[in-house]
């Protein structure tokens, strides 16, 4: 077991956590305007003592924890998300948001206040020969604050060594931590297909271009891709999430354009590579066989989130000697959600790992409006990051 676990300290002071977690439960702010989130972070990292960098990323903030000695020249970094949802809160709880349409529904809360509570912690002990880098990032859901971040040379101005982060799991039992050594998330890329035929009577077919028939086809064949070209032990997923065409009020109207837009999730840049290709070449093909042209974006959003099975391994044993064996999963199946950590993964070695919180078996799933973050694992989460930086940066070596 861990010779002296963080956990026991961290649980004296709990409740001031889960304080800090409900008042920005019922602040909500989203992506990039995490004015008054990113103030109290600063805030209490500096109330802590902690040497505080704000405007990294726009709203993001980086607090700086140097060990009892530092000559071992590492730097681990651990990063929290802060941003919410841009959708309204179904809740009777007196913390419940107090933004109209913006919820906390991805347990962002929770996961600052979790970095908030290893500040703490780190800075009442210092158990550590190193730096500690504790990264409050901006705008996770959708818009890239962590791009943001190493754009604004994040890792420049910190070059770690290593990189953490986690996120709470609905679909876990409450304090089981689950990891990945290799995909943990997909990267999540968007497309849209503008096929333009020629428009006419929908009872003289044979003198138009139907762009109907053309995207029918494209959605049935680009399904091949998965079944035919992607190796049958690698994942892809292609979703389409809109089609338009003609005019619900125009029944005997073939319509001269028809636009198509989708998801493509996929684990590896291979794999990648290959439905992007693929995509192209049917399009194209697909459409000049009915005569028709058809225009294709294909725009690569988040990358895939891919641990370093060394870090991976480093987490699971971690969690293992703080919490035993029976609360790590170390084969957790990926989720082929995306996740803007990817972006710092690219940069610097680690791992992103999942903080079970229970909720899925009452349907509280994330970014449900009855979602809410469990307050009985902010220590969990606090004790792990911890010991990640206490025995990533060990005193006694
Ligand atoms: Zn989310
Ligand atoms: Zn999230």
């Amino acid at each position: 077991m861990y010779p002296r676990s963080p956990l026991e300290s961290i649980k004296k002071f709990h409740q001031e956590l889960v304080a800090v977690r409900r008042d920005l439960h019922a602040n909500p702010e989203i992506g990039f305007e995490e004015i008054r989130t990113s103030g109290i972070v600063a805030g209490a990292l500096t109330a802590l003592g902690v040497e505080v960098h704000r405007g990294i990323g726009k709203t993001g903030v980086v607090g700086v924890i140097k060990g009892q000695r530092t000559d071992s020249g590492k730097m681990i970094g651990l990063r929290a998300d802060m941003d919410a949802l841009p959708m309204s809160e179904d809740s009777v709880s007196d913390y419940c948001s107090r933004v109209p349409g913006m919820m906390h529904a991805c347990g962002h809360d929770g996961h600052t206040t979790i970095l908030l509570g290893t500040a703490k912690y780190l800075m009442q002990n210092r158990n550590f020969n190193g730096t500690a880098v504790l990264i409050f990032q901006p705008a996770e859901e959708g818009l890239g604050g962590a791009k943001a971040m190493v754009d604004d040379g994040l890792f420049d101005k910190f070059p770690c060594d290593a990189i953490y982060a986690l996120h709470n799991w609905p679909g876990l039992p409450a304090g089981v931590v689950g990891i990945n050594p290799g995909p943990m998330m997909a990267a999540s890329d968007k497309f849209e297909i503008t096929i333009q035929g020629r428009g006419g009577h929908g009872a003289h077919p044979y003198q138009t271009i139907d762009p109907i028939m053309v995207a029918a086809t494209i959605v049935t064949t680009l399904q091949t891709i998965v079944s035919r070209n992607v190796h049958p032990l690698e994942a892809a997923v292609l979703s389409f999430g809109h089609i338009n065409a003609g005019s619900p009020s125009a029944a005997s109207v073939i319509p001269g354009q028809a636009k198509l837009v989708g998801t493509v999730r996929t684990f590896s840049d291979n794999v990648q590579q290959v439905v992007e290709t693929r995509m192209r070449s049917l399009i194209a093909s697909i459409a000049e066989g009915f005569g028709a042209t058809a225009e294709f974006k294909y725009v690569r959003n988040y990358p895939a989130t891919v641990n370093t099975a060394l870090n991976a391994h480093f987490v699971a044993d971690v969690a293992t000697d703080l919490f035993g064996a029976e609360k790590v999963v170390r084969d957790m199946t990926p989720s082929m959600g995306s996740e803007d950590f990817s972006f710092m993964l690219k940069k610097v070695p680690g791992a992103y790992f999942r903080l079970g919180q229970g909720g899925a078996e009452d349907g509280r799933f994330l970014h449900n409006p009855r979602f809410d973050f469990n307050d009985d694992v902010i220590p969990v989460g606090s004790a792990t990051f911890a010991a990640l930086i206490e025995r990533g940066m060990p005193l006694q070596p």
